[in-house]
């Protein structure tokens, strides 16, 4: 089974590409979804989170607070590495469960849709790597009208990851994102072509 691992930074285009490729039938493994799913299938996650964090990310019906949470971390990145370190293996760990069981299954090719590819060491399981590409300035103007972020908040996030630029050394594949949905579908094109010859 070939494995692609699609990539970018917060806000770069990753899951807008992503959905180019599942609109074309192809498999993809969202390590996003993964991430929140852990939190529901593996409880033991919230009773780390709140031994390490306290219980005050935890509102008055024991929900957990996501994104007060997630502002908490991107904020202090000690406390973000913990974090990871506590939710980190379960989420590889499903992704490995998931790629085995398409393999199982017979799938000749996935995709992996995963942020943290390359800081999490997953590019090494890869065949090819495409990097969703934008410039900074586009990324942090995309993460605050999305997300509804001050700039701070986005700089913040982006600091939290490896720099785009440093990304792209990883890449076998870059899309560049820069440009309007119609630039960016074309190169998804472009790559679904070569994705069907390697496949063949
Ligand atoms: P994350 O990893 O944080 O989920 P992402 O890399 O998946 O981010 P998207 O959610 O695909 O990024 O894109 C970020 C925002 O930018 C979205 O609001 C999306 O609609 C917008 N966007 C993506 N590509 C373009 C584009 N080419 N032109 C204009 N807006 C875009």
């Amino acid at each position: 089974m070939i494995k692609i691992g699609l990539t970018g930074g917060i806000g770069s285009g990753k899951s807008t590409v992503s959905k180019m490729l599942i609109n074309k039938g192809f498999t993809v493994i969202d390590a996003d979804n993964i991430a929140r799913d852990v939190l529901v299938k593996y409880p033991e996650i919230i009773d780390k989170i709140k031994i390490e964090f306290g219980t005050g990310f935890f509102d008055w019906r024991g929900e957990f607070r996501r994104r007060e949470f997630g502002n908490h971390i991107f904020r202090f990145p000690k406390q973000r590495k913990k974090y990871e370190e506590i939710i980190m293996p379960y989420i590889k760990s499903e992704i490995f469960k998931a790629i085995e069981e398409y393999e199982k299954k017979g799938e000749k090719l996935i995709v992996l849709d995963a942020p943290t590819l390359i800081e999490n060491d997953l590019h090494n399981n890869m065949d090819y790597i495409i990097v969703v590409w934008v410039d900074n300035n586009t990324q942090v103007i995309r993460l605050k009208n999305r997300d509804r972020l001050s700039r701070d908040e986005a700089i913040n996030r982006l600091n939290s990851q490896l720099s785009l630029d440093k990304k792209r050394d990883y890449a076998h594949i870059i899309i560049d994102n820069n440009g309007d949905l119609l630039k960016t579908k074309e190169q998804v094109d472009k790559v679904i072509d070569f994705l069907n010859v390697i496949n063949k």
